[in-house]
């Protein structure tokens, strides 16, 4: 079970820090010699309370083998591009 933890995004627009969750997908999964590699995307999308600015974001990262992270999330694309997103922490639950 792969979990994001919720990380921080500073609008590009007014500068407030909005605290954002994430939405992970299994995008792919093959199986190699120490067991199954898996990728992974994950997407936000959140409005700023302040402005109304909207921002989109996804990112990727794969796991390999079970239970570690073999490509830390990196960002994939982003709608407001003045906007800082700091990339969430990935935790493996019990295997
Ligand atoms: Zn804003």
């Amino acid at each position: 079970m792969v979990t994001l933890d919720s990380s921080q995004c500073k609008c590009g627009r007014c500068g407030k820090i909005l605290d954002i969750s994430w939405e992970i997908d299994s995008v792919d999964s093959r199986e190699k010699n120490m067991g199954s590699e898996s990728y992974y995307s994950a997407s936000t999308n959140v409005i700023c309370p302040e402005c109304g600015n909207e921002i989109n974001c996804s990112i990727q990262f794969v796991e390999y083998p079970d239970g570690v992270l073999e490509v830390p999330p990196k960002v994939i694309e982003i709608s407001d591009d003045r906007s800082e997103l700091e990339t969430p922490r990935v935790s493996f639950g019990d295997y």
